[in-house]
């Protein structure tokens, strides 16, 4: 019943193989929360390291209610 207690606290993908970048600084991505799946154009779509993810939550936390050009330049 108790599933909560037996999970790792984060688990870490190693994806420093894969040569991903973040789409916001450019910086390399060694390691994602969650497994990347290559999409049909070769690419892994835009991914963010760990400090851009922080930021961009933060970001659309404040600004909510807005909206416009989330998706700007896909
Ligand atoms: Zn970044």
């Amino acid at each position: 019943m108790n599933d909560f207690g037996n999970r790792p606290p984060r688990q870490k993908y190693d994806v420093s193989a894969l040569g991903i970048t973040c789409a916001d600084c450019g910086q390399a991505i060694n390691e994602l929360p969650f497994n990347p799946t290559k999409r049909d154009d070769g690419t892994f779509g835009r991914l963010y390291c760990g400090d851009c993810n922080r930021k961009r939550y933060q970001n659309r936390d404040r600004s909510s209610g807005g909206g416009g050009g989330f998706r700007r330049g896909y």
